[in-house]
């Protein structure tokens, strides 16, 4: 059976990583895969972690199984992070969450959830997005369809084309947002259109779907929830899947969770009686030392605060990042304005480089980045931004 399989295509971002390990040119640079980096191009472990893994590993007295939703301390410490820790949802019961390995974990678990529940529906995706979201909700059996998100003339929000879509979203179809630090492209919506989204949302029985895989790295831990709490009103029900993966920097545990948000406490403990099934016969139940590492962090004072300080520090780097790039590229006097990449926030930035001009930098300078022109800021560093921005300047002249 087998003999007759062709090739599926290499994934795109990973195997760029591929070919940037196999260059031997020693200034070669990654802007292309989304994970942090250091001052010194490495992507570290917080020491948050490192201490909370020590406490772990001298405590634990068994590596029995979780049950299916996960751990519950690491359940409400999620959902105290998400909302505040004196929301109304947490106090009333009527938000639920289950672990799941990873922000790609969460999103296929509500993907498999809905297919299940709400057979038929159709998920808006924003355009761009990140290239996983179309893979999970089609390999869960579901439609999906696109509205406009970028404005390329103005490298910002194209809100009323967005707006103008999402008016037009049949009720129990779901809506798809990038709670901050939206990827591909680093442009986030403001408080207002936040406010605006939220009222289309209630006005139309959208469900929406916010993926929070970057909280802490566009302005706090706290603002960066504006998006889902501008959603979470008196009874609007909604989805979040988030990812421990990029604030912990625990990419390799699989750590995040699939909250849900129901009317009422009831209606959630049933929604949640039904993505306990799609774990079951999915992975079973999820891995445990991640989300051990995230709960003990949450749950100390003094752990917190470093946590909180380690993650400050990555957002403040990628922003000072954003900065330095804007400024040698003017010292090197391109005359295209990249002054955008400095107003947009998180690892990502759409650079605008064309398919062209990205071959170029990677045949010519060993610099690798995404063929839509995606930059990962956070490959940037003060050593190698000088040999990156000239070799900017070179393909663009
Ligand atoms: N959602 C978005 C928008 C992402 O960029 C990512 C990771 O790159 C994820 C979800 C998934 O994160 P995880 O590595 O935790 O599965």
């Amino acid at each position: 059976m087998f003999e007759k399989i062709v090739p599926a295509p290499p994934d795109a971002i990973l195997g760029l990583t591929e070919a940037y390990k196999a260059d031997p040119n020693p200034n070669k640079i990654n802007l292309g895969v989304g994970v942090y980096k250091d001052a010194n191009g490495h992507t570290p472990i917080l020491q948050a972690v490192k201490r909370a893994e020590e406490r772990i590993l001298a405590q634990e007295t068994s590596k029995t199984y979780l049950g299916i939703d996960g751990s519950p301390a690491y359940a409400a410490a999620t959902r105290a992070l998400l909302f505040g820790p004196e929301h109304e949802v947490i106090a009333s019961g009527r938000a639920v969450t289950a672990q799941a390995p990873g922000g790609t974990g969460a999103l296929r678990v509500a993907a498999d959830f809905l297919a299940r529940t709400q057979p038929g529906t159709t998920v808006w995706l924003s355009t761009p997005t990140w290239p996983n979201h179309p893979n999970i909700f089609r390999a869960a059996g579901l439609e999906v369809a696109s509205y406009p998100y970028f404005d390329s003339r103005t490298n910002d929000v194209a809100f009323e084309a967005m707006l103008e879509t999402l008016r037009t979203i049949p009720a129990g179809d779901v809506l798809v947002l990038h709670a901050c630090c939206h990827n591909p492209t680093g442009v986030d919506l403001s408080s207002a259109q936040w406010a605006q989204v939220a009222e289309v949302v209630a006005e139309r029985g959208i469900l929406p779907l916010l993926d929070f895989a970057y909280q802490g790295f566009a302005q706090g831990l706290t603002e960066d929830a504006a998006g889902v709490l501008a959603l979470t009103r008196p009874g609007q029900e909604l989805l979040i899947a988030n990812s421990y993966s990029k604030n912990f920097g625990l990419y390799s545990e699989r750590v995040g969770a699939l909250t849900l948000v129901a009317a009422t406490p009831d209606a959630a403990q049933a929604a949640l009686s039904h993505v306990k099934q799609v774990i079951r016969a999915n992975y079973s139940n999820p891995p445990a030392h991640g989300a051990a590492i995230v709960t003990t962090v949450l749950n100390d004072a003094e752990l917190r605060r470093l946590w909180e300080a380690e993650v400050a520090a990555m957002r403040e780097r990628i922003n000072t990042m954003r900065h330095l790039f804007v400024e040698t590229l003017n010292e090197k006097g391109v005359q295209t304005d990249f002054s955008f990449i400095a107003r947009q926030r998180g690892m990502f930035s759409f650079s605008g480089l064309t398919p062209e001009q990205v071959k170029a930098l990677r045949e010519r300078y060993s610099i690798y980045i995404v063929g839509s022109g995606r930059i990962n800021v956070a490959g940037m560093t003060e050593a190698n931004m000088d040999y990156l921005c000239s070799a900017i300047a070179d393909v663009l002249a």
